[in-house]
């Protein structure tokens, strides 16, 4: 039985609130859930024949708790801020931003430990996975700006944890919030890192995209490695760009803001719906021992740091994430910041959930689901702007009567 008494093939109470962190299927023994596709993302469903109505999933999902979970560690509240660079100069080319990721999942391998993040499949879906030599270390490296598969990763990780293993495991802050949730108790071999996440698109729409780029292409060439965050143009939030090689040598490089899908990414047109109330948008990440970042206006705080190659915001939450980024000593540079300044630099994300689900969102997910990217994207973009000026002379008359 669960909370309520019963249980329904819907393991979340309100679907509009299911993060997709996957914790239900991780828990169920009986392996009765799976995860099914609806409007471009995943959703977990119970196959009633084969369950056994223990509840579990329905107890254990963080989207049916509210925001009342109370199995955390005693947390620094503010968290405490500092503005990373990793000194591998070849290592922070590659990252997103400071490269502090690979820093920190160094210093658990190194004891023997293992590594969760997102890694490209080979079909350049993603996909959660385990690393447990610093070789495979970058499958994980960078951002892949849509919502990765759990899979069963949550399990693997939690049988290494039994057996006493150091376990590093990243994500975004509601697959974290979803781990903890599904372990119910705390481990002192776990390292939870999470990011600001400012919203996951549809894998749907990365799908179409990525086939867009290969139609233009000339079909028969394949993508051979894709970077969201390529420093080629510079690193800040005006110059990164998205590349893409293909296997006949030719490479697409386009500045983040000319780019189709990433111009579609920053307008939160195509996140998943419980991204645009999302609880975890806040500067406390009640799950994770460290959160990680863009340190964006490092030019205004650090100017020793501003290099245009990445810097990286790192809040620690708790003492056993001091201990690990303290380990990082000698293979990082580091300054304390201030948080406040930071968190309203960094715009949004770790401020306030969005407002409202983006109001061409349902449109745009209909017609790429229908058709192609290329046609929804055309479809939109006029409307796209009009919607952006609207907003503009809406917020100016606000101001205005203000
Ligand atoms: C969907 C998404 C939205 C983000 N939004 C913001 C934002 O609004 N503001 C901001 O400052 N930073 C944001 N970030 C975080 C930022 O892009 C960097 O990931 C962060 O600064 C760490 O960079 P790094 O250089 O240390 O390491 P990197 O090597 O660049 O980061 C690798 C880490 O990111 C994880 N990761 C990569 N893709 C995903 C994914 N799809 N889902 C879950 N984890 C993933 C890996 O597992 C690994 O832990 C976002 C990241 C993602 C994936």
């Amino acid at each position: 039985m669960d909370y309520n008494g019963t249980v329904t093939p819907n393991v979340v109470k309100e679907l509009a609130n299911c993060t997709g962190c996957g914790a239900c299927v991780n828990i169920c023994v009986h392996n009765a859930i799976k995860m099914y596709w609806i409007e471009g993302f995943l959703y977990p469903r119970i196959n009633m024949s084969s369950c056994m109505k223990c509840g579990q999933c329905h107890r254990i999902c963080p989207a049916n708790q509210g925001s009342g979970n109370t199995y955390y560690d005693n947390r620094h509240k503010p968290p405490r801020a500092y503005a990373v660079q990793v000194l591998d100069e070849d290592v922070r080319a590659v990252s997103s931003s400071g490269g502090v990721f690979s820093q920190l999942a160094d210093q658990i391998l190194k004891a023997g430990g293992a590594v969760y993040g997102v890694q490209y499949t080979p079909e350049f879906k993603t996909a959660h996975t385990c690393v447990t030599d610093s070789a495979s270390l970058g499958r994980l490296r960078g951002s892949k700006y849509l919502q990765s598969e759990m899979g069963l990763a949550m399990r693997e990780a939690k049988t290494m944890l039994l057996t006493g293993q150091l376990v590093l495991f990243s994500g975004t802050p509601c697959q974290i919030g979803g781990l903890k949730s599904y372990l119910g108790k705390g481990f002192d071999n776990l390292f939870c890192v999470d990011i600001v996440c400012h919203g996951v698109p549809s894998p749907l729409v990365w799908e179409k995209y990525l086939a867009y780029r290969m139609k233009n292409a000339e079909s028969k060439y394949m993508p051979t490695r894709v970077n969201m965050r390529s420093k080629k143009s510079g690193w800040t939030r005006y110059s990164y760009s998205m590349e893409i090689a293909f296997d006949n040598g030719n490479v697409y490089l386009k500045h983040n803001r000319k780019d189709p899908y990433m111009s579609c990414f920053a307008s939160d047109i195509c996140l998943r719906e419980s991204c645009y109330h999302c609880q975890y948008r806040k500067v406390e990440h009640e799950a994770a021992d460290l959160t990680l970042a863009d340190f964006w206006g490092v030019e205004k705080q650090h100017l020793e740091m501003d290099d245009n190659k990445g810097t990286s915001l790192v809040l620690i939450h708790t003492e056993k994430g001091a201990e690990l980024l303290q380990q990082c000593t000698g293979f990082i540079k580091m300054v304390k910041t201030d948080i406040n300044r930071a968190v309203a630099a960094n715009q949004g994300a770790l401020q306030q959930p969005l407002q409202s689900r983006h109001r061409l969102k349902l449109e745009f997910m209909h017609l790429v689901n229908e058709s192609s990217f290329e046609l929804a994207y055309r479809k939109m973009i006029r409307k796209l702007y009009f919607v952006k000026v609207l907003d503009k002379f809406k917020n100016f008359l606000k101001r205005d009567n203000a």
